[in-house]
């Protein structure tokens, strides 16, 4: 067991993954500093380096069991919060691909809803009471120290003033998230440029906050309206509503390229009411905004190799969206950050600090479900921008609506497909010989024709907006 110690971790970039990086690095490194651009104290979601922190932020249950294990006890913090715990599929309504609603049932996987500020203050409140864990705010990073053997350190800038230093470190992470600039600055070190992947599905989201109606009661289902690939793959629209803190709901509805949801009242409401279905209109007919709505235009799910550099740095690794970045809708990011920040401490505990390398491959492992999820999906859209789906690919398009159609009203290929989802086991779980009989021997029928709410739940719905 290897038994050196860090003297002194920097980590680039005090987002949801640098901060997930620091719990991480705790129990190996002396001192741990975290450099952020921004001042990290107060609100998330109105700081400059972090504009997505105001759209919906769903923790997968697969990603919130990561966090609990670096950060013991924060789900039971964000819950004591107000945050809402979302049975899938119990309090969680989908509608299919194929038109129709999936049936509810009690299972045994969840998401977290709460705003990202909640999330992120909760976690950042508890990595201030470590010692050892310091922070640089309102620092840029702007470049590595060291050659192209080993990186020494990092090239800061301090906002306020100008002032450039040498910050040294014998262990280096990048998490300044989907823009960061590591690819240069290894360049700069005379390192050759890393191969990276682009699949752009041009998504555009409008997110805004509803205070919901009294008679929604505490438990109120989540929605998730999903477009076809299958029935109207050239119309991408869809949208979610996600119950959180404080009796919110956390409205986001998302189109491709050249049919963007509009983000002023009326704009956001005739976005809605045209989903492939027009629930989540008829639910914020019946709530109260609480602000604006608020647009963004998604990155590309955009990945870079840094595992496969044939001569990669010792003492630098990158994870979070820096490494690589999904397309928000499947609701993956932060949880991917919180899975690789467990390969980062088990692979210090297990390798030693000199085995950079080994642990980044591990990185990009926890990568590669969430990944495959998205690009594959994202493709089957022709307005996608990216490499078209091979033969495999269309293949397994097939085996999925099949298990997708078959499998509608099965609880046990629904409960394989949703521990695949919320990255709680693998894509290949979901084929093993249990599932695939179960397929085989349901009859196929379609989903639901109405989204299955109880008598109670439906009274909440006001007529749909013409
Ligand atoms: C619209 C939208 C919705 C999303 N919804 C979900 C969801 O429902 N579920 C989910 O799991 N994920 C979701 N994501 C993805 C999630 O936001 C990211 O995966 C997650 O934020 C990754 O965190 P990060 O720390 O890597 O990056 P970031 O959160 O971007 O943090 C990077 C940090 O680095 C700092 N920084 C950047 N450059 C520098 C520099 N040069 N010097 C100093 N500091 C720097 C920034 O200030 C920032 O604090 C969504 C993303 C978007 C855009």
């Amino acid at each position: 067991m290897p038994t050196s110690r860090l003297e002194h971790a920097l980590v680039l970039g005090g987002g949801l993954a640098g901060t997930l990086a620091a719990f991480a690095l705790l129990q190996h490194a002396d001192t741990i500093t975290v450099v952020d651009r921004d001042r990290l104290s107060g609100e998330q979601s109105r700081r400059k380096g972090a504009p997505h922190a105001r759209h919906t932020h769903v923790l997968v249950s697969g990603g919130a069991r990561a966090i609990d294990e670096l950060v013991p006890g924060t789900t039971k913090t964000l819950l004591a919060a107000g945050a809402q715990l979302i049975n899938l599929p119990g309090r969680y309504l989908t509608l299919a691909p194929d038109g129709g609603w999936f049936p509810r049932f009690p299972g045994t996987q969840y998401i977290l809803g709460s705003s990202r500020d909640l999330l992120e203050s909760t976690l950042r409140s508890r990595l201030r009471e470590h010692q050892h864990v310091r922070f640089m705010d309102d620092t840029d990073v702007v470049g590595l120290t060291g050659d192209a053997a080993a990186v020494t350190g990092a090239r800061l800038r301090t906002r306020s003033t100008g002032h450039l230093l040498d910050e040294a470190a014998d262990l280096v992470i990048d998490t300044t998230g989907r823009g960061s600039d590591a690819v240069g600055w290894l360049t700069e070190l005379g390192l050759p440029s890393v191969r990276e992947s682009v699949v752009d599905p041009g998504i555009f989201y409008a997110t805004r906050i509803f205070r919901a109606p009294d008679e929604a009661g505490p438990d109120f289902p989540a929605l998730n309206v999903q477009s076809s690939p299958i029935l109207t793959p050239e119309v991408r629209r869809g949208g979610t509503l996600i119950p959180i803190e404080d009796g919110l709901w956390t409205v986001t509805v998302a189109g491709a390229t050249g049919d963007h949801p509009g983000i002023d009242d009326d704009g956001f409401a005739e976005f809605a009411a045209s989903l492939p279905h027009p629930v989540l209109a008829e639910l914020i007919a019946a709530a109260e905004p609480v602000g604006p709505a608020f647009g963004f235009r998604a990155h590309a799910n955009r990945r870079r190799y840094f595992e496969r550099q044939r001569a990669a740095p010792r003492g630098f690794v990158v994870l979070g969206d820096a490494y690589a970045t999904f397309n928000p809708i499947y609701g993956h990011g932060m949880s991917v950050a919180a899975l690789s920040a467990i390969a980062l401490r088990d692979g210090l505990q297990h390798h030693g600090p000199e085995a950079t390398a080994v642990i980044q491959r591990k990185i990009a492992d926890t990568s590669n479900s969430a990944w495959t999820m998205a690009t594959d999906q994202d493709l089957r859209y022709p307005q996608t921008v990216g490499p078209r789906p091979g033969l495999t690919t269309r293949l397994g398009y097939r085996l999925q609506d099949w298990l997708g159609t078959k499998g509608m009203h099965s609880r046990t290929v629904a409960t394989a497909q949703l521990d695949v989802f919320t990255l709680s086991a693998s894509p290949r779980q979901a084929l093993r010989p249990r599932v695939l009989l179960d397929v085989l021997r349901s009859p196929r029928r379609p989903g639901l024709p109405a989204p299955p709410f109880t008598d109670d739940e439906r009274h909440v719905l006001a007529p749909t907006p013409n």
